[in-house]
């Protein structure tokens, strides 16, 4: 390391520092203002302000510049102009306006907009958010922007982001000066997302259609080894990949992105990274751009790094942990319990809004982390199931049983004791480890298991905002204009009352359990198990409602992101069938007739010299060769029938529930009776590189 890490860190970032450093004095208050309090920004500091990002970028190396954005296809996307302006005499200045740094103008015609854009209005427009910190990559300052259609929907994932942090601003400050903490003026959610990965041979990688095309595996057979001796997770980290992560930290650390932990996970060859949290927009964008980043410096070492959810049948996906919280100004976390959480009566209040948010809206929770690659882990007893429910834990369930009843509570915490005196003693955690529910309170921060590994995080954080802004809207309305020595009363009813409403929703036992399924559809919460199931109610009524009353999504917004979600799934499946049929149809029948021929060959030869010779453990080989070759020719054969059939289907959501029935249907029994074939045949008769090689051999 060629400098030290206070140095390196964010020294590829415009931030505060650097701002306060190279702006005059005026425009880094203009500027501030514009960036704590969301006001206005005038031309003329935009001008100002563009004129010092400029010459800041070109002193760290910079020609380019970019409007970095986040549209609907779950990427992020950067279309590059460089600085140069030509001057008299064949010469060139570098130049960079405060118009261009405020709005651009890509043509955005071919980015999904699921029927928001016609394509003769193909103008989109993407303008700056001072709010996240503009940064260099590979030579070029990326400014990060929000993405809308001409006529101003929104056609990315940060825009309603943004508008969903502000409705919960207004709704939680408005109830923080009912309950008289006026000193706070602006209220903002907290987000670390941990990112699970995978890594393997770039060589490996290279051989597999299915990896280069769908980013899983869609044929494997299982090693004689897997996860199961579970001696990967929190294992010693291998050289190789030891080099890789700390590559990858100084990267994200030049970018400001504070990466704070890194380990292995449950899979062999899967790994976590998370760093510490920051403010939602802020982290969401940190997200994307680590993704990014983990590819790029997989590829520097060799690896390719596997970010789909489940890229190994049989072996533990990835996903993310997204760990959100709610911080005033003041510095204050409201979602921490402190040390009498029973007569912390904010810290209740904001509580009962989580919870009644989340049983009103688990629906939509749902299809925030619905994807094709998803519904591979939810439910599938390594990952929470796709029933929404809360882990509260112990000592906070009995907190809230208490107030339901009106006994007091001991808050008298438990001491920790391990038994050996000279191991320090400590105040156990208010909260256990449960790793079974898909969102579970965490000691001062709930967080949401369910996220995908590959999807961005702005969406699950749009749902819970704009749900949880609800909630204390509803609450603020019982609490106004009651009088001061009467609240206090009234914010325990309040409490109380939600929670009775909405305790169905609390579940601290075994999410992977089959009664759970039982014990939840008799407490009539949803169970969407699959994306077609799951994202018709995203333009349910009651949410379509919800989005509009917050100002978060237009019904038209809605409808068309319903559509390029379903779209999503469908196009992925599609995908997917085509490839496995390519891959079963050039490469794994031609590889099992190869070695049928070769054991044709083998009893031939041993029939030649002498029939006496025993040939009939070849002649069985031979015989299952022939059936499975059999076998997987139809199961190709009814594979690609199906899916014409899927092609022809006319309505979006009909053609989703098609391929999910049907066609994966199709797949998964192809998959498993090639996997059994694959284990009778040579690995250099096989085609590509098996489970065993990828990931017993990084
Ligand atoms: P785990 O045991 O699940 O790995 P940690 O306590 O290490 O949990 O934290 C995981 C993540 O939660 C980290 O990214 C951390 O920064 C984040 N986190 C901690 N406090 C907050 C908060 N107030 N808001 C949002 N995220 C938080
Ligand atoms: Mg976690």
């Amino acid at each position: 390391m060629s400098k030290l890490i206070p140095e390196l860190y964010g020294s590829l970032v415009f931030n505060d520092t650097v701002m306060r450093d190279k702006l005059p004095k005026d425009i880094y208050k203009a500027l501030r203002k514009t960036i704590d309090n969301h006001t206005h920004l005038e031309l003329d500091v935009a001008n100002a302000v563009a004129t010092a990002m400029k010459e800041w970028a070109v002193e760290l190396g910079a020609t380019h510049f970019t409007h970095w954005f986040q549209p609907m296809t779950g990427v992020t996307a950067e279309k590059h102009d460089s600085f140069i302006s030509p001057v008299e005499g064949g010469k060139v200045i570098m130049e960079f306006s405060g118009k261009e740094l405020v709005k651009g103008e890509p043509d955005a015609s071919s980015f999904p907009s699921g029927g928001l854009r016609a394509t003769f209005e193909a103008r989109g427009y993407t303008a700056w958010d001072p709010t996240s910190p503009a940064f260099i990559k590979d030579g070029t300052l990326c400014i990060p922007t929000a993405f809308c259609s001409y006529t101003g929907e929104a056609l990315d994932k940060k825009t309603p982001l943004l508008r969903s942090m502000e409705a919960l601003n207004k709704e939680a400050v408005k109830i923080l000066h009912i309950l008289g903490e006026t000193d706070v003026t602006s209220v903002s959610t907290t987000v670390g997302p941990e990112q699970e990965y995978f890594l393997i041979d770039k060589e490996d990688f290279k051989k597999r259609k299915d990896l280069i095309f769908t980013g899983r595996t869609l044929l494997g057979a299982m090693p004689p080894k897997g996860q199961e001796m579970e001696d990967h997770y929190f294992g010693i980290l291998k050289p190789r990949v030891a080099a890789y992560m700390h590559d990858l930290d100084e990267e994200l650390w030049k970018l400001g992105i504070p990466a704070k932990t890194k380990h292995n996970e449950v899979a062999p060859c899967q790994h976590e990274l998370a760093p510490v949290f920051d403010t939602t927009n802020v982290a969401v964008d940190h997200n994307q751009i680590t993704m990014e980043i983990m590819k790029k410096v997989a590829d520097k070492h060799g690896y390719v790094c596997l970010l789909h959810e489940k890229p190994f049948a049989g072996i533990n996906g990835s996903g993310k942990h997204n760990n959100w919280s709610v911080s005033t100004n003041t510095g204050v976390n409201l979602l921490d319990p402190g040390k009498k959480p029973a007569e912390n009566k904010r810290f209740l209040l904001f509580l009962a809004a989580v919870i009644k948010a989340v049983d009103e809206y688990a629906d939509l929770m749902r299809v925030s982390v619905a994807s094709a690659g998803n519904d591979h882990r939810l439910g599938a007893n390594e990952a929470p199931p796709a029933i929404i429910s809360i882990f509260l834990g112990d000592e906070l369930t009995a907190v809230l049983d208490s107030i339901i009843n009106g006994s007091s509570f001991d808050s008298t915490k438990e001491m920790m004791s391990i038994g050996a005196t000279v191991l320090p003693h400590f105040v156990k955690d208010t909260t256990d480890r449960n790793r079974t529910s898909p969102f579970a309170f965490t000691g001062n921060k709930f967080e949401f298991r369910s996220l995908g590994s590959s999807a961005s995080v702005s969406t699950p954080n749009i749902v819970l905002n704009t749900a949880v802004a609800e909630a204390l809207s509803q609450f603020s309305a019982k609490l106004e204009g009651v009088a001061p020595e009467k609240l206090d009363e009234a914010v325990m009813t309040l409490v109380r009352e939600t929670i009775v409403a909405h305790k169905r929703v609390i579940f601290n036992g075994n999410g992977y359990a089959a009664e759970w399924v039982e014990e939840a559809k008799a407490r009539g919460l949803y169970n969407l198990k699959s994306t077609p199931e799951a994202l018709p109610a995203f333009k349910a009524p009651k949410n379509m409602e919800l989005f509009i009353k917050h100002g978060v999504f237009s019904e038209a917004e809605i409808t068309s992101r319903t559509e390029i979600l379903f779209e999503n799934y469908v196009k992925t499946l599609h995908i997917e069938t085509l490839t496995l049929q390519d891959m079963v149809r050039k490469e794994f029948l031609p590889s099992v007739m190869r070695y049928a021929d070769s054991v044709c060959e083998s009893i031939s030869a041993k029939r030649a010299i002498s029939t006496s010779l025993p040939t009939g453990a070849t002649e069985k080989l031979l015989e299952k060769l022939s059936a499975y070759y059999e076998e997987i020719s139809e199961g190709v054969d009814k594979l690609d029938e199906d899916t014409q059939k899927a092609e022809a289907i006319e309505t979006i959501e009909e053609q989703a529930m098609y391929y999910h029935d049907v066609v994966m249907a199709d797949m998964d029994a192809l998959r498993s009776v090639a996997d059994k074939a694959e284990e009778l045949i040579p690995d250099d008769v096989l085609p590509y590189p098996t489970y065993e090689q990828m990931l017993f051999y990084v």
